[in-house]
């Protein structure tokens, strides 16, 4: 693990330490300078929270400054990465809205462009060749183990001091060979936009593998390269590549290549404090989507992970996001991720949407789950309509739909069981229905007003509150103990309906009495 100091001026609870840092303010874009970034998944899984996290962070920094945002896929791996993750990564950054420029590069079609840097390095001594082998490297961490000692390579650095014609021997032979960074004494400092300024000696880092033995270039080495040759100004990625900077800094270095600026992400945690992963739930971002997430709800609580407007906002149109980001608000601090509050958010989205809007996702929603046909849509639109009007407010999740709505279109098949117990166990209810129904068969105009006027008519003279009628009415109607407001939905619903399903009721309540052994057995 290495040892990296970090600075922060406002987090000085070890004055001695933050004496070593420029705090704050480092001047991350400089009036004029061309912003390009990029974000550069491995395709070793879907486009996962963290990862969109991290596109969205980059895609709103080059709107910002009106800069380039480019996509690269880093397959260097080639039998942990796939072609339908790639897809799939892809399709997220689609849904998100997160569109790049240029072609995406992929790593796994580079390969020539990293051994000419790597051959470069051999050839100005900033690089030697390795052939131990694994075994050997082993036995020598195993070795230092016994005696207590930390194992480097660099301790010694026996490939570094074979001489020329061992080395051409070796190479005679086809002995396979990884390729080494020549680390030199001293130390790597840089400036993070987030962390502030971070130093690391050498003496805590290795003479790291830039070209494995099997040919392939390790992540250091060829996302070096491709930043370089992609001119990539910034670099702003999740911060568990902060270890991983000082080795790309001195790689840079040894290239003879400039700098990019870095800003790394704050950690994503579940809400128990720990590191989000599929312990958690969902983590892939096309879990989301398939969940019911509007992409721009998904956008806007991204976006809130790790960043802050500075007023406590949380509700952000796309445009409002690109207007307002900043990279002076990326808190240094761990974000969590709330699924509740996702949750919350998406409902705010889904009720903040035109009518017209809304009822097209409902309409595809209920087509795509065979609910209703394309001929019910050209029928019966006004229905849907309403009913789509009178969900809307309720809704959080664009999933939810079906078992919202399964009312609108069937007779209940089965009553909620813990509503049953609670609201059916009057001990004249069957004698409740019975007058409601007769009371609601003799109105004209099966309007919300007629229909009010019944209910609370009915509920004065039982001297009981509204409610009381209300919930086992909704029961009887819809089965389930929470929807949109009844007057509403037995109008949507119209009379004949009501009244069969409250005959239902009926029957089901005679044959089914909700005794108090029910109920405690509920
Ligand atoms: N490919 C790396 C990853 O998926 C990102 C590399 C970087 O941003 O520098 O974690």
């Amino acid at each position: 693990m290495l040892n990296l100091r970090r600075g922060n001026s406002t987090e000085g609870s070890n004055p001695s330490l933050s004496a070593f840092f420029i705090c704050g303010g480092i001047v991350f874009v400089e009036p004029g300078e061309k912003v390009r970034v990029r974000f550069a998944p491995s395709p070793t899984g879907y486009l996962h929270v963290g990862g969109a996290r991290t596109a969205i962070f980059n895609w709103l920094f080059a709107k910002k400054y009106g800069g380039n945002f480019l996509l690269r896929i880093e397959d260097t791996d080639a039998a942990r990465s796939g072609e339908d993750m790639v897809a799939a990564i892809l399709d997220g950054m689609s849904w998100l809205g997160l569109d790049w420029d240029d072609d995406v590069v992929f790593q796994s079609k580079r390969l020539e462009v990293y051994d000419e840097f790597v051959n470069q390095l051999i050839d100005c001594g900033r690089a030697y060749k390795c052939y131990c082998t694994k075994d050997e490297i082993e036995a020598n961490r195993q070795l230092a183990k016994s005696e207590n000692r930390d194992y480097r390579y660099n301790h010694d650095r026996r490939c570094n001091h074979l001489t020329q014609s061992e080395i051409q021997t070796y190479d005679k032979a086809e002995m396979p060979y990884a390729v080494r960074l020549l680390l030199p004494e001293g130390k790597t400092k840089f400036v993070d936009a987030v962390y502030g300024e971070i130093t690391v000696e050498h003496s805590q880092l290795d003479d790291f593998i830039i070209r494995r033995s099997d040919g392939y270039p390790t992540y250091h080495l060829a996302v070096v390269v491709d930043d370089h040759e992609m001119q990539i100004s910034h670099i702003l990625r999740g911060d568990d590549h902060l270890s991983n900077t000082p080795k790309h800094i001195q790689i840079y270095h040894a290239l003879g290549w400039d700098l990019p600026k870095y800003c790394h992400l704050p950690l994503i945690l579940g809400k128990d404090k720990q590191r989000l992963s599929k312990r958690h739930g969902a983590t892939a971002i096309g879990e989301y989507e398939k969940a019911g997430y509007l992409s721009v709800a998904m956008l806007n609580f991204l976006t809130l992970l790790g960043w802050s407007s500075g007023d406590d906002r949380e509700l952000f149109s796309r445009d409002e996001l690109v207007d307002t980001f900043s990279e002076k608000g990326i808190q240094k601090k761990s974000a969590v991720f709330d699924e509740k509050k996702l949750e919350w958010m998406n409902g705010q989205y889904l009720n903040a949407l035109e009518q017209s809007e809304f009822y097209q996702l409902v309409t595809a929603q209920l087509l795509n789950t065979n609910a209703i046909d394309e001929l019910f849509i050209s029928k019966d639109s006004a229905y849907l309509r309403r009913m789509s009007e009178l969900i809307q407010p309720r809704i959080k999740r664009l999933s939810e739909i079906g078992e919202m709505t399964g009312y609108f279109f069937k007779d209940p098949e089965s009553y909620d069981q813990k509503a049953l117990n609670k609201h059916w166990k009057a001990a004249d209810q069957i004698t409740r229905f019975e007058q409601i129904q007769q009371r609601l068969g003799t109105i004209a105009l099966f309007s919300i007003e007629e229909i009010e006027a019944v209910i609370r008519g009915y509920a004065e003279e039982l001297q009981v509150g509204a409610g009381k009628i209300l919930q086992p009415l909704r029961l009887a109607v819809t089965g389930i103990a929470a929807t949109p407001g009844m007057f509403e939905i037995m109008e949507l619903l119209g009379k004949d309906t009501v009244l069969r399903r409250l005959q239902a009721a009926i029957s089901y309540l005679k044959k089914n009495p909700v005794s108090s052994s029910t109920i405690n057995a509920a």
